[in-house]
């Protein structure tokens, strides 16, 4: 078992040994490959491949849905526990492709900490960036994983220097490369001093660890070719005068990023990471709700849903809202108070992800996630209590950014496209917007991917053939304020507007300028992009 230095000493044992993060990354950067060798060490697959044997997928056993399949892009976020000495891990998928940025951004809402990978050839690129960035928001942990090493790398005072520029965030070194691409051997662990070696013969092997005693142990040119060594014992000398030491503190508080290197495919330097991740890693945190705050330690059980997501088996059409537990010790069977709608609600089958298959779960604890399998009444947004009228904040839903109308491709099925629409609504996926005037519905997506996913899924989930068309509109802003101006306001603007899903009046627009005018017009309007779930 590790020695976890505990930052919250008061913690529960089974509290604090729970890690709740997920990993960012660019497409391709290896974020899956990295997810699988978790599971791997987490004796959560037997070996590794497994998750992406079946057929010409290359996609872990997170993904559910066949549409990531056939485009190969982590549409939904899902869950997956397992364990690792003595530690818990929950991590949290998030969807890589920018058009999900919303679903990504409350999928960051969950979890504590996050794993950031790059590709150590191609350093910090757009994905990264912006995730990053939703990170900061938040001010979440990160912890980064310079992975490909096996590959013709970057020079790492390069890498380094270009995460602490772009991602302005202090950089400090957990292990030191040695060599790179086909004469890489391995990695220093700077934080323990020994030299990991890697094997290019075994994949899932685990590195061959050796104990240094300090940078002039002769066992290093044992098994470091001596012009490599040379240039990395030059290059730690440098590291260790320009390069920060590391500081748990900072961690924690999202300023100071620790890194290792690695190759995922190669199983090398994935070990270290988790370690790094127990050692260093957030424990479950505070969450913030009103009118109080919520600490994992509390005994009364309560927490959140950050994602719906329906029909995941389509043999059973059911909807699982994923919920993050804010504190306290959950046993199934538990009545928990329904906070939004003030009902009782009893769970009975609340399921834990491990990999792909879904277990009961029997019990959970702060910083676990769960699913709640449900007919709809649980939303993003809404927190579950024993009783307290406590609601988890800061899960924002986001004005959409491509506006369509959508027709079904048959009339006669409106209400059913109705019916869909509300779901995938409810799910996050997309908003619907009902007009005023006039008859059918406004899709609202972030990204043009999102339109594709939900024709695919109307398709295959209600096997109704739809067709997405130019709207008039281009924005969308939420409109709150004064109740007589807004009164006035939708009154002389029907044709503008519209409600939302949860029913709240929207403006919808294709101007700028129409926005402007209506803050000068209306001072007591208010509108807003964003809009807090609740
Ligand atoms: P994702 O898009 O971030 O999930 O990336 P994947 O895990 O699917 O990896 C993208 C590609 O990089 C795949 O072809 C992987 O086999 C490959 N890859 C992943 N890790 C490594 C590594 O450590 N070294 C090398 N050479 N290739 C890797």
């Amino acid at each position: 078992m590790l020695d976890v230095s505990s930052n919250r000493p008061d913690l529960p044992p089974e509290i604090a040994r729970r890690r709740t993060f997920a990993i960012i990354s660019h497409p391709d950067a290896g974020k899956t490959t990295l997810t699988e060798k978790f599971l791997l060490y987490g004796g959560a697959i037997q070996m590794a491949g497994q998750v992406r044997a079946k057929g010409e997928a290359r996609r872990t056993r997170s993904d559910f849905m066949q549409m990531e399949k056939d485009r190969g892009i982590s549409v939904s976020a899902s869950a997956m526990s397992f364990d690792f000495n003595g530690l818990r891990f929950n991590l949290v998928d998030t969807p890589g492709h920018s058009d999900f940025s919303e679903d990504t951004y409350r999928t960051l809402t969950a979890v504590d900490a996050a794993v950031m990978v790059i590709d150590g050839a191609k350093g910090v690129e757009s994905q990264t960036q912006k995730l990053f960035e939703v990170c900061r928001l938040r001010d979440l942990p990160i912890l980064t994983f310079c992975n490909k090493m096996d590959r013709e790398s970057r020079d790492t005072f390069e890498i380094i220097d270009e995460i602490q520029e772009n991602l302005a965030i202090d950089v400090t070194p957990a292990s030191w490369p040695i060599g790179t691409g086909k004469e890489f051997v391995g990695c220093y662990d700077l934080l323990r001093d020994r030299l990991e070696l890697m094997d290019r013969a075994d994949r899932n092997k685990i590195a061959e660890t050796i104990e240094i005693n300090g940078l002039d142990d002769p066992k290093l040119s044992e098994h470091v070719p001596a012009h490599l060594l040379d240039q990395f014992l030059e290059e730690i000398e440098m590291a260790r005068e320009l390069l920060p030491t590391l500081d748990p503190q900072a961690v924690l508080e999202g300023h100071m990023t620790p890194i290792w290197f690695g190759s995922a495919i190669n199983s090398f330097g994935v070990k270290e990471l988790m370690d790094g991740i127990g050692r260093y890693g957030p424990q479950p945190q505070v969450q913030s709700a009103s009118p109080r705050n919520i600490s994992p330690e509390e005994t009364k059980v309560s927490g959140f849903v950050f994602k719906v997501q329906a029909n995941m088996d389509p043999k059973h059409r059911d909807r699982v809202a994923f919920v993050r537990m804010a504190a306290g010790h959950f046993k199934r069977g538990m009545k928990l108070t329904h906070v939004r709608t003030k009902k009782p609600m009893a769970i009975s089958n609340p399921v834990l992800f491990l990999a792909s298959d879904r277990e009961l779960a029997e019990e959970a604890w702060a910083g676990d996630i769960i699913g709640i399998p449900n007919h709809g009444q649980l939303r993003i947004g809404d927190t579950l209590t024993e009783g307290e009228a406590l609601r988890v904040s800061g899960i924002p839903s986001f004005a959409p950014e491509l506006l369509q109308g959508v027709r079904a491709g048959d009339p006669l099925k409106a209400k059913h496209l109705e019916k869909a629409l509300m779901q995938f609504a409810e799910e996050g996926a997309a908003k619907v917007f009902k007009p005023s005037i006039g008859s059918g519905f406004i899709v609202g997506v972030v990204g043009q991917l999102q339109f594709e996913v939900l024709a695919s899924r109307i398709e295959m989930e209600y096997g109704l053939p739809v067709r997405f068309e130019q709207s008039q509109f281009t924005s969308a802003r939420w409109v709150s304020g004064d109740a007589q101006a807004v009164d006035k306001f939708t009154n002389t603007n029907k044709q503008h507007i519209a409600l939302d899903n949860d029913g709240d009046i929207v403006f919808l627009t294709r101007l700028q300028w129409d926005i402007d005018r209506v803050a000068r017009d209306y001072p007591d309007v208010v509108l807003t992009a964003t809009k807090e779930m609740m």
